[in-house]
């Protein structure tokens, strides 16, 4: 067990919070602020037990000078003092004597931003090659260190690692939820336990799908992914996307396990990677030449529902269909229904499924949405991530 923010007193100390509060923004304008909201309650935890909180993020990719004007952290800080109702101070360097200053005038209840922390990688890399020094300065700035970031967990990053090895460290509330949700699928998911896998990219997928395979009772495809199962079954998918090197798996993974695997009895698609096109509906033995599939039908909705509707566990990777296009969204937001109507405890994974299940507006209809894209991923594989594995155990 790994030792968490209330494992500590943080009366009067000076407490480094690593949150992921990568948002995205478009000319100064926050688009979704679910990861700020995310990360409030272990900020509010530390403000109200009189703590000094100093908050660390990273924000996009800085390759480039230009990338740091995209990249600025300050609106998150001005969405921060909205939300807190408290003025959160934004401190415009990564390092410095503005930042010393700054901390060393702090009172207790007080709460900082540092500016994005991948401003370290132009020009050499310092935060994403968890570079010593970098690591080592940080974490002189505070007393404790909490890292409450689980979309950066399987990185090694100097704000997280590289801090967590000088200081006295605990996880905050939200990467607990994370572990909790998440380790529960592995360890003891209540039966029957369905697991769900869409998105286009098998070869990405192949370690997570070894793994939900092994522990859960069936799985359910869609997305490029179920093509690939498709092909390897024979079945013409014509022009849609699947992935040619890893039909000998899938034949491999159906010769294994032949009555867990659920695959599509129907699709809708198109002539192009477009939305607005005509849409072919077909049963997915006979799909038109020249069409792929970008979507699942209402026969294999109907499918999925006779697995879901009695279960008690689901985790759920990869949106089924195209769902950003107007005309395939159909799928995702069925099963979004399907699973909104269940009892089951219903865990969303990966930045794409998170994404499409908030965008179609199911952000509260789950038991739990991983704020982990590669992370939770990465985790339900079975990989120690090293921001968790860098944290004190109780
Ligand atoms: P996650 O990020 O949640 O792990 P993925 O990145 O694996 O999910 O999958 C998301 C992608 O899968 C999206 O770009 C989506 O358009 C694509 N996708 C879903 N269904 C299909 C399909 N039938 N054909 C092609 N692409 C698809
Ligand atoms: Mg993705």
């Amino acid at each position: 067990m790994k030792k968490t923010i209330t494992d500590f007193d943080i009366k009067d100390k000076k407490v480094i919070i690593r949150c992921d509060l990568n948002v995205p923004i478009e000319n100064g304008v926050i688009l979704d602020d679910n990861r700020i909201n995310e990360s409030l309650s272990t900020i509010k935890y530390a403000l109200d037990n009189n703590a000094k909180v100093i908050l660390l993020s990273h924000l996009g990719r800085i390759k480039t000078e230009e990338d740091k004007l995209i990249n600025d952290l300050k609106p998150v800080a001005d969405r921060l003092s909205e939300l807190l109702n408290q003025k959160v101070m934004f401190v415009n360097e990564t390092r410095g004597t503005v930042l010393e200053k700054t901390i060393n005038n702090m009172k207790n209840g007080d709460i900082i931003l540092v500016q994005n922390t991948r401003y370290e990688d132009f020009p050499d890399n310092k935060e994403s090659s968890n570079d010593e020094e970098l690591g080592k300065y940080w974490a002189s700035l505070g007393d404790i260190f909490i890292n409450d970031a689980f979309g950066t967990a399987h990185r090694s990053h100097a704000s997280n690692v590289g801090i967590a090895k000088h200081l006295p460290s605990g996880v905050g509330f939200l990467m607990e939820k994370e572990l909790d949700m998440l380790g529960n699928l592995l360890d003891s998911p209540k039966k029957p336990y369905v697991a769900i896998m869409g998105g286009a990219k098998m070869k990405d997928k192949i370690k997570v799908m070894d793994k939900l395979i092994e522990k859960a009772d069936y799985i359910l495809l869609g997305g490029g992914i179920a093509n690939t199962f498709l092909v390897a079954k024979g079945i013409d998918v014509k022009s849609s996307v699947y992935d040619e090197e890893s039909v000998e798996y899938a034949l491999m993974l159906m010769s294994k396990y032949k009555d867990k695997i659920v695959l599509p009895l129907d699709g809708y698609g198109s002539t192009e990677y477009k939305d607005g096109l005509e849409v072919y509906y077909s049963d997915i033995n006979d799909i038109k030449d020249g069409v792929m599939v970008l979507d699942l039908g209402p026969k294999t909705l109907e499918l999925f529902k006779k697995y879901l509707i009695n279960c008690k566990t689901v985790f759920w990777n990869g949106p089924i269909g195209v769902n950003y296009f107007k005309n395939f969204e159909y799928g995702t937001k069925t099963l979004c229904e399907i699973l909104k109507n269940t009892n089951a405890k219903v865990v969303v994974g990966g930045g794409d499924s998170a994404a499409a299940v908030i965008n179609l507006g199911y952000k509260d209809s789950f038991t739990h949405i991983s704020t982990g894209g590669g992370a939770s991923l990465e985790f339900i594989e079975g990989k120690e991530l090293p921001g968790i594995k860098s944290i004190d155990n109780k």
